[in-house]
């Protein structure tokens, strides 16, 4: 995944829309790119802003360990090829 797509799928990924494939993508890619991450944070701190009452739950969806996402990767990386 690339950034730009990235930036596509952030809408999605907050809202914990995302298909798991595509979510695990997305990700990897926030593990490895810290200009993504700064953007998903900015992107958070401005949905939270907005609206706390309701997105509490995808807040803490999005707040991934990167452990977790590792041991994820790791789960899948064996049947990617
Ligand atoms: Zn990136």
């Amino acid at each position: 995944m690339k950034c730009r797509e990235l930036a596509e799928f952030l809408m999605d990924y907050v809202g914990g829309e995302l298909p798991e494939d595509v979510r695990v993508q997305f990700e990897v890619h926030l593990s490895r790119c810290h200009n993504c991450h700064e953007y998903l944070e900015q992107y958070q701190a401005t949905i939270t802003a907005g609206k706390i009452a309701c997105e509490e739950e995808h807040v803490v969806l999005a707040d991934v360990p990167e452990d977790l996402v590792k041991a994820i990767l790791a789960a899948r990386g064996a049947r990617k090829a």
